[in-house]
């Protein structure tokens, strides 16, 4: 008999003796992929993270960017596209929908006049899911989610490890004065202690920026930087490797913002810079998080109005699929 995954679910669906039976995205061949109710994946929506393994949750937000907007838009699109998805990694093989119970708890409610009040709404929010036992995969929304997200899962776990993949370092001290914004979520989760700068790594960064030492705020306090010109023709399945070792099984934040990919595949998001990565290195990134001790994750920037073909959220609805299939018990029956 498979073993049990991490809350006693065996692969027949008993959990410690009884029976139950796992949600499953509504098939493609039980209502058309373009009807029915928009939930991440056709899956059941919850009213809360109660009796899940894992839940997708939204945060609309765009009120923490510093230039193109619309990022408020990204949940609800990312729904919107990821109907798509079928329930099985032809890739990986992994079979998420039979080792965890995962359902879309929707939006949380957040103050789109108020940003400070936004993050404490959005601290509670990812708190709730935690204390019920669910990991939390978030569907932005702006950068600056990351940085009350976080406050959570250090108020949970304590420091966390982070697998940051970004076109920019977001470690701004201020942006316009404010100490909130988009830019920097990974200055204040350091100054909170949030995450462990030394098993943070931030992969796919470039482009221009304010001073030539604009990444040596994170390396001088112990940050693994690794720029898109590192990454340009390469496999990132060694660099992967290397990251699995240096963080071991400490408790592990994915934070992945879709303008890491170049222009060329997800034009739909406010800060473009050219020379990004590919898809394929997304899914060696993502794909080679398996075994880590993934506790959250994200997907931000997603900015619909800038993508009229959907294919940035669609991407992202994909990363998101692939980031559950490698959370605990998926593929390893720990
Ligand atoms: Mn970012
Ligand atoms: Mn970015």
């Amino acid at each position: 008999m498979a073993p049990a995954n991490r809350r006693g679910r065996h692969a027949d669906g008993r959990v410690d003796g009884r029976e139950m039976t796992f949600n499953q995205p509504l098939g493609g061949n039980e209502m058309a992929r373009f009807a029915g109710i928009a939930s991440m994946m056709r899956l059941p929506i919850a009213p809360d993270a109660a009796g899940l393994d894992a839940c997708f949750v939204g945060v609309p937000m765009d009120i923490g960017t510093s230039n193109r907007a619309g990022t408020r838009h990204g949940p609800r699109q990312i729904r919107t596209e990821s109907c798509l998805i079928r329930p099985y990694n032809m890739g990986t093989g992994a079979a998420p929908f039979e080792r965890l119970q995962v359902a879309d708890v929707g939006d949380l409610a957040i103050n789109t006049f108020n940003l400070p009040a936004t993050c404490d709404i959005i601290t509670s929010g990812i708190s709730d899911i935690l204390d019920k036992g669910a990991i939390p995969l978030v569907l932005g929304g702006d950068h600056t989610l990351t940085y009350p997200v976080l406050r959570a899962m250090a108020k949970r776990h304590g420091p966390v490890a982070l697998v940051h993949v970004d076109a920019h370092a977001d470690t701004s001290d201020v942006m316009f004065g404010e100490r909130i914004a988009h830019g920097t979520p990974f200055r204040r989760a350091v100054d909170e202690q949030l995450i462990s700068p030394e098993m943070t790594i931030q992969i796919g960064l470039r482009g221009s920026g304010y001073s030539p030492g604009d990444y040596d705020w994170g390396r001088n306090r112990g940050f693994e930087v690794v720029t898109a010109e590192m990454c340009w023709h390469k496999s990132l399945s060694p660099l992967m490797q290397r990251v699995r070792e240096r963080i071991g099984d400490t408790a592990t934040y994915v934070s992945f913002d879709i303008d890491s990919l170049d222009p060329a595949f997800a034009p739909g998001t406010g800060t473009v810079e050219l020379g990004g990565l590919t898809t394929i290195q997304a899914l060696e990134i993502v794909r080679g998080c398996q075994g880590l001790n993934i506790v959250g994750a994200d997907l931000v920037e997603v900015s619909p109005p800038y993508d009229p073909s959907g294919n940035t959220a669609l991407i992202g609805a994909q990363l998101l699929f692939e980031i559950l299939c490698v959370l605990p018990g998926v593929k390893d029956g720990a």
